[in-house]
């Protein structure tokens, strides 16, 4: 099968990898239907992350069960399936609590490269939800979306405690930023307040429910956020990023007693203690447990309620990924779509 592979910072080639085999008994194996490149698959195409090269790529994925291992019961081979880029038991204490992600089982997506044709899921029953039947063409990027990057902007969204009557700002303007801004309309935040100054994302977030738009970074958008919100700062604040700058500007714009909801896979981000301590504010966050809102999410967009896969602004065959890799370090796209 034909697969992505990252052989050097900058460096990915599509080229003809094993096709994944049943391995445990609770293993599926999916033929995908789409599969897209994540912001966090930057960080090692742009050297910050280090890693034994060459490895596959990918970890967000939709498609077809195409073979189920014998201690398989909650998906049938046919069925169309999402699944998250941990795999979980769903079963697990840690599960139970709604900390998928953190399962004692997980096993990390990304090390079995879902940028190709064919996917290996570890532990199916407690990864992978059915839609209620075969998608129409058109909801299958909303679906890819739920994978990553929809699931992460709701926990981020739900960690800052968004709700009715919040305020929500979102530091950064990214796929899981905007999806931040569409969870918080959904969950009934009052005003949205989304930081960009990218004028293509700037609609996008207005689309999504963002009722006001910061172009000021750093301090400047801080203030911003000030002025917007009576000089308290926002009731909930989404970091969706992942520096320091960016987490340093979540934690400024939020007021006392309210909350982060850090989403960004944070890079030497360091925490100044003192500050913490003073602010009065909630820091919740980590990787997703996307598997948690996975049934909401499909029903959201299998009813059409919400369009999520509208963060595809470029859609490739999977053989032309280096280009969707370039597009999107380049941000001259927002997130790439791969058709196997
Ligand atoms: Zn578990």
């Amino acid at each position: 099968m034909r697969g992505a592979i990252l052989y050097a910072p900058g460096d990915v080639r599509v080229e003809e990898r094993d096709r994944p085999s049943l391995v445990e008994p609770t293993d599926a194996i999916l033929r995908l239907s789409a599969a897209c490149v994540c912001g966090s698959d930057l960080w090692p195409y742009r050297g910050v992350e280090t890693y034994d090269g060459p490895i596959p790529m990918g970890h967000e994925y939709v498609g077809i069960v195409e073979e189920i291992g014998a201690d398989v019961a909650n998906v049938k081979v046919g069925d169309f399936v999402v699944g998250s880029f941990f795999a979980s038991d769903n079963t697990c204490e840690i599960c139970r609590a709604g900390y998928q992600s953190s399962c004692v089982h997980r096993v990390l997506m990304g090390s079995l490269g879902s940028q190709a044709e064919f996917l290996r899921v570890p532990l199916a029953d407690g990864t992978l939800v059915a839609t209620p039947g075969m998608p129409e063409p058109d909801l299958i990027p909303s679906l890819l979306a739920a994978s990553d990057v929809l699931g992460t902007g709701w926990f981020g969204a739900v960690a800052a405690e968004a709700g009715p009557g919040k305020t929500v700002a979102v530091v950064g303007d990214g796929a899981v930023g905007l999806l931040a801004v569409l969870a918080a309309k959904q969950l009934g935040a009052e005003q949205i307040i989304a930081m960009s100054r990218h004028e293509p994302r700037q609609r996008l977030a207005r689309e999504f429910g963002a009722t006001d738009i910061v172009t000021e970074r750093g301090d400047a958008g801080v203030a911003r956020i000030k002025e917007l919100t009576g000089g308290r700062g926002a009731h909930s604040v989404v970091e969706a990023v992942g520096t320091q700058e960016s987490m340093m500007q979540a934690i400024r714009s939020t007021r006392p007693g309210g909350h982060v909801g850090y989403v960004g896979v944070a890079h030497d981000v360091q925490l100044p203690g003192e500050e913490l301590f003073f602010s009065h504010v909630h820091l919740h966050g980590g990787p997703a447990p996307v598997r948690q809102y996975l049934p909401e999410l499909i029903d959201l967009i299998w009813s059409r309620t919400i369009n999520p896969g509208k963060v595809f602004d470029l859609e490739l065959p999977l053989e032309q990924a280096a280009d969707g890799y370039k597009a999107m370090d380049e941000r001259s796209a927002i997130k790439v779509l791969l058709r196997p």
